[in-house]
């Protein structure tokens, strides 16, 4: 079915200010609402199959009348053709332009876009109808979610909500400013002196320029475009309209804030982790509207997700939902049901691609980051869990899902053993006299209204120092299998000592590379080595099985640089020097060894051919967090 979609202008009675324009799929109930609420006058300007077109030129013509009003020009009969001479004229720039993109194809019916003229005016008189009130149900479904139509088809199958046409009800809650829709992608012609060009932007997603794919649509029959980037989630295009219905009630569910906020925990906090958790906690019940965002920095081996469970608690206290996001759907499968054990009473679900809950409502969401795009300003905190992760880094997509997930007024809460610097400049930067310093080489402050830094691990022991070693030809050693003495030392010793071994390698070739390089040494303990990359169909097993120390040396990619935790487990990285290893990422390998209280230390050793600034960097990274823990350390016992 192909819908039109019909651009008019509304002119209060009261004043010309309230001129504004508007595009909707059904006009019949445009004019019942408006009817409702004040006696005034809509003119057509016209329709087009092409919802991207229609919301293009709601745009011009919103900016034209602003100028109008500027100038103190009235809206009348000759400003009105003005205007639809102007969206004449648009329509076939933004064709000419679409057609340039598209050279070579055939285009549809002859043009790229369909616009029909119309010059109705309708003048409505005031009466006193009642609202229907059916967009109820529908809004407390969507509400606190960002759609595009076909999810919210979906969302309604799935809760088993019958609704024949969905649209005049929506349209209703747009008019009454509970709902926005607009075109999945969204076309602009942008004007400059030097050529005009096509803007296409995804809404979804924020995804721009060669990211969006321009097609010849069966859908919509008109020129049309799609994001290539969110693809995984359903496909945004210019005709599907993208619903977003903002959360504004709050959350309460009666009064069983003080039940479901309750903390079933018998574990413990360390002096320093108390005292993080009670600041983040601070953070969150603070109702002024301070800074939206905190950080807590907690170094590898820190306990962070306990850190969490005060502020989780205040939260759903408060009769508020909460939304931990994670980079990884392990993660949330790891997480959910521990959050659920300390939160018995409050609802706990698992959101990931393949999840069967994620449709459903609950008091606490877990959800992988992707899923996190679904929401719109719905939960009052959310906690972005490893903040420097892949695929977080370098990802502004993602970044904008999740501050999009938090209600106005909410809290986000980020969670990262190795913040990126741009986090850290924002909310950790010392400020003095006026002036911001980057943090960058010297020792970070441990708390401020933005941050706490938690620089000790639980058990209290320095993080081990990684040693880094260069080798001249050390990728030609390993091919042609010269001894490369200190990592041979590190295999011998660890097979000897009974202790386990990650080899991070920077490339999925190497893993094999290494592997028959380790069996050529130690011919004996072959049935002991495995290798994993992310690609590999058995990963999930081999984790297992190096987990139960029936593999002693694992040969990895970066998939194991987080998460895994092994007691008395030492690393090392051949070719360290490699981009693939940046900063963050060899912290958190070294954050690997020495995690449990019965094997605090370990060997950490970097091999790399050429020096590298990366290693050197992460070197100095992890010595001023002990650095920073001894003084807290010996600080308290001058206090004690
Ligand atoms: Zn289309
Ligand atoms: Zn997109």
């Amino acid at each position: 079915m192909v819908r039109e979609y019909l651009l008019y202008i509304k002119v209060g009675t009261e004043s010309l200010r309230l001129a504004q324009a508007y595009v909707t799929p059904c006009f019949s109930v445009d004019q019942s609402f408006w009817q409702e609420r004040e006696g005034c006058q809509l003119h057509v300007i016209g329709r087009s199959p092409s919802l991207v077109l229609a919301f293009s030129l709601r745009e011009l013509v919103n900016a034209q009348l602003e100028r109008r009003h500027a100038a103190s020009k009235p809206l009348n009969e000759e400003g009105l053709a003005e205007l639809r001479e102007l969206a004449i004229s648009r329509v076939r720039e933004t064709s000419a332009l679409y057609g340039r993109e598209m050279a070579g194809r055939q285009p549809l019916q002859g043009q790229w876009f369909q616009w029909k003229q119309e010059d109705v005016s309708v003048a409505l008189s005031r009466c006193n109808g009642s609202i229907e009130n059916a967009e109820k149900g529908m809004g407390s479904l969507l509400e606190g979610r960002g759609l595009l139509w076909e999810e919210i088809e979906t969302l309604m199958m799935k809760r088993a909500v019958a609704c024949p046409d969905m649209t005049p009800i929506l349209q209703r809650m747009v008019l009454a400013e509970k709902a926005e829709w607009r075109p999945g992608v969204r076309l602009l012609v942008k004007k400059s002196w030097w050529k005009h060009r096509l803007d296409l932007v995804c809404d979804r997603c924020g995804s721009q320029h060669e990211n969006i794919e321009l097609t010849v649509c069966h859908t919509c029959g008109q020129g049309c475009a799609y994001c290539t980037v969110c693809l995984g989630m359903g496909r945004s295009k210019c005709c599907t309209p993208y619903v977003l219905v903002p959360s504004r009630s709050p959350y309460a569910k009666g009064d069983g804030g003080a039940m479901r906020s309750q903390l079933c925990w018998t574990g413990s906090y360390s002096k320093d982790q108390a005292v993080a958790a009670e600041q983040a906690r601070r953070y969150v019940a603070n109702p002024r509207p301070g800074s939206r965002e905190f950080l807590i920095w907690a170094v590898c081996g820190a306990g962070k997700t306990e850190l969490l469970f005060p502020s989780v608690s205040e939260c759903l206290a408060a009769s508020g939902r909460v939304l931990i996001a994670t980079p990884r759907k392990d993660v949330v499968l790891e997480l959910a049901p521990r959050v659920q054990r300390v939160f018995p009473h409050a609802s706990v679900i698992a959101i990931h691609g393949s999840s069967q809950q994620k449709w459903e409502d609950a008091d606490i969401t877990i959800a992988t980051t992707h899923q996190v795009m679904r929401y719109y300003h719905r939960f009052p905190l959310v906690v972005l869990d490893e903040a420097d992760a892949f695929p977080y880094h370098n990802n502004p997509m993602l970044y904008r899902a999740v501050s999009r997930a938090v209600q106005p007024g909410g809290k986000l809460l980020y969670l990262s053993a190795t913040p990126p610097r741009y986090l850290q400049k924002r909310l950790v930067a010392k400020r003095r006299g006026g002036f911001k310093l980057d943090v960058g080489r010297s020792l970070p402050l441990l708390s401020s209204s933005t941050h706490v830094l938690l620089p000790g691990r639980y058990h209290g022991t320095a993080l081990p120092v990684p040693k880094a070693v260069t080798i001249a030809g050390l990728h030609k050693r390993l091919k042609s299998n010269r001894p490369i003495a200190p990592l041979l030392e590190l295999v011998r010793d660890s097979l000897q000592s009974e202790r386990q071994l990650f080899l991070f390698v920077p490339r999925i070739d190497d893993v094999d590379k290494v592997l028959a390089y380790l069996t050529k040494f130690f011919p004996s303990d072959a049935s002991l080595f495995a290798g994993v990359h992310a690609a590999d169909s058995l990963r999930e097993g081999k984790v297992v099985a190096f987990r139960e120390k029936r593999y002693r040396v694992m040969v990895t990619t970066t998939i194991l640089e987080r998460g895994v935790t092994i007691a008395r487990s030492d690393v090392a990285v051949i070719g360290a020097e490699v981009a693939v290893f940046d900063e963050a990422s060899l912290v958190q390998i070294a954050g690997r060894v020495g995690r449990s209280v019965d094997d605090p230390a370990g060997t950490v050793l970097f091999l790399q051919a050429d020096r590298s600034a990366a290693v050197r960097a992460a070197i100095g990274q992890i010595r001023r967090m002990n650095q920073l823990a001894e003084k807290l350390r010996s600080r308290e016992e001058v206090q004690a």
